[in-house]
């Protein structure tokens, strides 16, 4: 069966979305997707080295090394709340809908981890 491009319910062959309201909240994601697109990556790429990076200088210098560890790990968190694009691959499985609900959590998990980091330090130090 075809699934809904938003919300991943059974529709027709002919058919695209099983309705004009996720046809709409599909269009707006695509909308935002594009809109956002370049300052989702930015930030992405700044995370996703930022955390090794501070896991290495966190065998170095402990500090600077978790902050910034912790901080980028937050800082990723936050901004898949904010913006929560899954990827395409999470999108066709679950449909937009189920994809930026999965996205969030993610985003919620990571925040939360980051700043379990930067608040262990500040605790131990
Ligand atoms: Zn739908």
């Amino acid at each position: 069966m075809k699934k809904c491009e938003y919300c991943a319910k059974e529709i027709s062959y002919h058919q695209q979305y099983c309705g004009d309201d996720c046809h709409r909240r599909a269009n707006q994601y695509y909308e935002n997707c594009d809109r956002f697109s370049k300052l989702f990556m930015g930030v992405n790429v700044v995370c996703v080295f930022g955390i090794p990076a501070g896991l290495f200088i966190l065998s170095v210098v402990k500090i600077v090394g978790a902050v910034i560890a912790g901080g980028s790990c937050a800082m990723l968190g936050l901004m898949l709340l904010i913006f929560p694009f899954p990827t395409e691959g999470m999108v066709k499985k679950f449909g937009i809908k189920k994809a930026r609900s999965v996205t969030r959590i993610v985003g919620i998990a990571c925040f939360a981890l980051g700043l379990l980091i930067v608040g262990m330090l500040a605790f131990l130090f």
